[in-house]
């Protein structure tokens, strides 16, 4: 056996007991001690803030306490290190020379913000303090000061109210629709204006009796006073931004993303400025681009007289940012300046926040816009063409995870002119969805689970309906602007959304919606075009995107989008980056055709197993299974061999030549026999035999682990005539399709080897075949023989079976399977569970574990080149369509992988990016 090496593991390690370093507090404002590349440190936020500063923009001052501190927080039954009150204190002393205001001052009071904020960004999922510092002697003195009551009034209102919610819980308890401080306020205008006004025109006399109602609400559900001591709401504010890392929906949000909990949140603590003051102020939200579409404009939006939460929580719906030019245009002037600065630094598009306090502008955050697989398409073409960025980062612009939306289907054109559109919303995450309607993302979640296609409709969206938002094919909202939680959350997830459509009336307690004079209970279909804004009564059919319809149908229209012609551009540089091929698992001409529309270059499986079923090829099948001689089995398989000769020569056909690995007969054979009595006694009168014999022979095939039973080459070591049988009919096939003047490269596998002789048997038989064939039909053949990797006898012992096998395919599937001692079929039972406590950060069979079968994986490569230098290596599990999978099979520099024909686009990209990023 040659010399084997040590294998090189590639997984991150985790580092259980983190270091801290003595520097806790990091500035940002006239002195600025981070920069933008400081996000594992300072979270994507304070990083972001702080390169701000750097470049000279408007950012009012303040520190960020370190992601290590939170860290450290959880490490040690949530306390902080000694040295972090002093060097608040001193950051607090920085914002305070800078702003001239001083914390707890009782004539020009400073108030802080206190926000969260992870490496990456994570919209909406953790808590936010605004105005904090006020109490009720502050409020006279910010009154006072500003010489506006209400504005003082209305901040402090809103501080008790977030205050009450995130630090001291004061939230939606069961069975509540509303959040209980909202409840206040509505019951507040009911009593005082008979009717639901607007916030904005509450007067002092009404926001100080709502801080008195407030505070007693904090009292009678959090059992205690409101704090008043503003160093103490200070430090109760940074515990609950760290105490929200673990909240719930901050886990589920990374579970779904995939972040460690280990990185954990910073705190940014800033000097307030208010978009609450007038009419010349307000608060926005917008991208340098257009998110949902890729447009090159200006876009998001923004409400006069409000603080930021007003334009997120879509409680009020905001206007276009671009209709700041007339409200106020100086305003809108400068942040015109920004965006062109912003994109001209970070060179990607920029999602920021930003105030406006009596016609100055201030900027909150910036960070690189959420954007859909669209727009993020039409960026990265459209900045190359900018000259922003090169044609490989162009590549990475592109996040392989969601590319498969761009394949997603939109509304077929004829059936959606029928259709009835019975309200409009905002166009806030594109494609078509059509579901029945859940107003509550339990229901929602429940009823996916049962297999339903499901709409999620809401007033509006809240981070505590996240896991009804994964469930739902699309979501629809009757408020909220297009960076509303939903419309965000949505983007991100590449789910199909319309939000603000206020015609839409949602009504929670009676389960039903009313739109358009009519009337939808739970359970009714509804359809929306989130590429438009469209919301449709019922069912509506869905048509292929332009570049299905442009790739695999022809459609010259579709070809001319610029969609279409974006996605080819991308999909030519990929090909000049990449270093792996893209081949893919298919089984008739039709799935070929399609795979190689997609731009793939082979087959990598062709599992011939499924060509059984067709038509009444399967009940020659079954004659072979039921054959008890040889003579019996030769019989039945030579009725099947015509069958498989012309599937394989019109596969070879579609391929044009290129290679098509074609495995031999994989699952045990009871797969292919009838297990209810009628389909025996069905069974018995086609063939003419005895129902008993057929009931017989399946209780003989019966196994305990069929999985781990009398399968792949197994099959064929024990009944060489159906190997035999095979090979003919490829290499039949093969000849056929030469002598018709096309190449044929027929690449022959052999499934679940764990032992160099089980191999060296089945070869024999398919030379033989070969040899055969060859001097019958008069022609010279080209092939291979190999065979698939797939449990780990075979991974372990690849430089003896390399002795043999021409190429190695990873069967990945089978790899985990066996590697992890985890049945494919049967996992379902405990990986939730699993998942949930991290155990597996993702379902192993979906995506690689790299510890582990990713161990067994680099095994083999290199005990398979150490034999054979030149050997072909591939991946044909499902794992060969999947982004991060891929790149860890490019690190490992596998010659291909192989998946479905509809994920050739994602391998694609994602194998380019693997040879990118190295
Ligand atoms: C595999 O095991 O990864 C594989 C591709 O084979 P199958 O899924 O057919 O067992
Ligand atoms: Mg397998």
């Amino acid at each position: 056996m040659a010399k084997k090496k040590a294998v090189k593991k590639t997984a991150a390690k985790k580092t259980s007991t983190p270091k801290i370093s003595g520097k806790h507090v990091y500035l940002f404002g006239k002195n600025t001690d981070g920069n933008g590349s400081m996000k594992p440190l300072l979270g994507g936020k304070g990083a972001n803030l702080a390169e701000m500063c750097r470049i000279g923009l408007p950012v009012p001052p303040g520190f960020t306490i370190t992601t290590e501190v939170c860290t450290y927080y959880y490490a040690h039954k949530r306390t902080y290190p000694s040295a972090l009150q002093g060097q608040v204190k001193t950051g607090l002393a920085a914002i305070e020379q800078q702003t001239k205001k001083k914390f707890g001052d009782l004539k020009d009071p400073l108030l802080v913000s206190v926000r969260s904020g992870a490496r990456d960004s994570m919209p909406g999922m953790m808590d936010t303090i605004l105005n904090l510092g006020l109490n009720d002697q502050t409020v006279e003195a910010l009154g006072t000061k500003t010489g506006n009551a209400r504005f003082a009034w209305d901040c402090y209102r809103r501080f008790v109210q977030m205050y009450g919610d995130v630090v001291l819980g004061v939230q939606k308890s069961a069975g509540e629709d509303h959040e209980p401080f909202e409840t206040v306020i509505e019951r507040l205008k009911h009593e005082r204006y008979h009717q639901d006004i607007e916030d904005t025109k509450l007067t002092v006399d009404d926001l100080k009796e709502l801080v008195v109602r407030f505070k007693a609400l904090v009292k009678e559900r959090a059992g205690k006073e409101f704090p008043s001591s503003p160093w103490e709401q200070l430090m109760g504010a940074v515990g609950a931004v760290f105490g929200s890392w673990m909240n719930d929906r901050a886990i589920v949000y990374r579970r779904k993303y995939n972040i460690p909990s280990e990185w954990g949140t910073a705190v940014n603590v800033q000097a307030m400025v208010y978009g609450n003051t007038g009419d010349k102020s307000g608060s926005g939200v917008a991208f340098t681009r257009n998110p949902a579409n890729g447009n090159k404009e200006f876009y998001g939006e923004f409400l006069i007289n409000a603080q930021g939460e007003d334009v997120v929580a879509g409680v009020r719906t905001p206007e276009p940012v671009i209709d700041l030019k007339k409200h106020l245009p100086d305003a809108y002037k400068e942040l015109e300046r920004i965006r062109q600065t912003l994109e001209r630094h970070f060179k990607d598009v920029q999602d920021f926040e930003f105030t406006i306090e009596d016609g100055v502008v201030y900027m909150l955050q910036t960070r690189n816009g959420k954007r859909t697989a669209m727009a993020a398409l039409k960026f990265s073409i459209d900045m190359h063409k900018e000259k922003l960025i090169d044609w490989k980062t162009a590549i990475m612009r592109n996040p392989a995870d969601q590319f498969e939306q761009l394949l997603a289907p939109v509304f077929d054109a004829a059936e959606v002119k029928k259709a009835r559109a019975i309200a409009t919303g905002l166009p806030a995450g594109p494609g078509a969805a059509s579901g029945k309607i859940y107003l509550n993302a339990d229901r929602a979640v429940t009823a996916a689970e049962k297999g339903e296609k499901v709409l999620l409709v809401r007033i509006e969206t809240s981070p505590e309906d996240l896991r009804g938002m994964i469930a739902a094919e699309g979501i629809l909202t009757a408020r909220g602007g297009v960076s509303s939680h939903a419309a965000l959350v949505a983007r991100q997830m590449g789910k199909v959304c319309v939000c603000g459509a206020a015609a839409v009336e949602v009504d929670y307690q009676a389960r039903r919606v009313q739109v358009d004079g009519q009337t939808f209970n739970e359970g009714d279909w509804m359809s929306i075009d989130g590429t438009v804004g469209k919301v449709y009564a019922g069912q509506v059919k869905t048509a292929p995107s332009e570049i299905v319809a442009g790739l695999i149908h022809g459609d010259a229209t579709a070809k001319k989008t610029e969609k279409f012609r974006n996605y080819q551009q991308l999909m030519k540089w990929c090909d000049q980056a990449t270093k792996m091929l893209v081949r893919t698992n298919a089984d008739t001409p039709e799935q070929t055709e399609n795979a190689i529309a997609f731009g793939a270059v082979g087959i990598g499986l062709c599992r011939t197993e499924h060509m059984f079923f067709e038509g009444d090829r399967i009940d020659a099948m079954r004659e072979m299974i039921l054959a008890e001689t040889v003579e019996e089995r030769k019989k039945a398989l030579a009725k099947l061999l015509p069958y498989q000769r012309e599937d394989f020569a019109g596969i070879f056909r579609a391929l044009k030549g290129y290679p098509a690995t074609i495995r031999f007969l994989d699952p045990p054979l009871h797969e292919f026999l009838p297990h209810t009595p009628d389909q025996q006694k069905d069974l018995a009168k086609k063939l003419g035999v005895a129902v008993e014999r057929i009931h017989s022979r399946v209780e003989q095939l019966h196994e305990f682990n069929p999985m781990l039973g009398f399968r792949g080459c197994r099959l064929g070591i024990g009944y060489p005539e159906i190997s035999e049988m095979q090979a003919r009919a490829v290499f039949e096939a093969a000849a056929l399709v030469q002598k018709e003047g096309i190449k044929v490269d027929p690449e022959i596998m052999i499934p679940l080897v764990g032992f160099k002789k089980e191999l060296d048997l089945q070869v024999d038989v398919v030379h033989q075949a070969a040899r055969d064939v060859q001097a019958e039909k008069k022609v010279k053949l080209k092939y291979l023989v190999g065979t698939m990797i797939e449990i780990p006898r075979g991974a372990l012992t690849a430089d003896e079976i390399a002795q043999t096998a021409e190429f190695f395919s990873f069967g990945t599937n089978d790899l985990t399977q066996t590697g992890l001692g985890m049945s494919r079929d049967d996992s379902g039972s405990f990986l939730p569970v699993y998942t949930e406590l991290e155990i597996v950060t993702k379902n192993p069979f979906a995506t690689i574990d790299q510890t582990g079968v990713g161990q067994l994986v680099e095994i083999a490569v290199q005990r398979g080149r150490a034999t054979r230098p030149d050997i072909k290596l591939g991946i044909c599990g499902e794992h060969g369509g999947d982004p991060a999978s891929i790149q860890f099979f490019g690190k490992v520099a596998l010659n291909y992988v192989s998946c479905s024909p509809f994920r050739v686009p994602v391998a694609r990209l994602a194998a380019a990016q693997a040879a990118i990023s190295g």
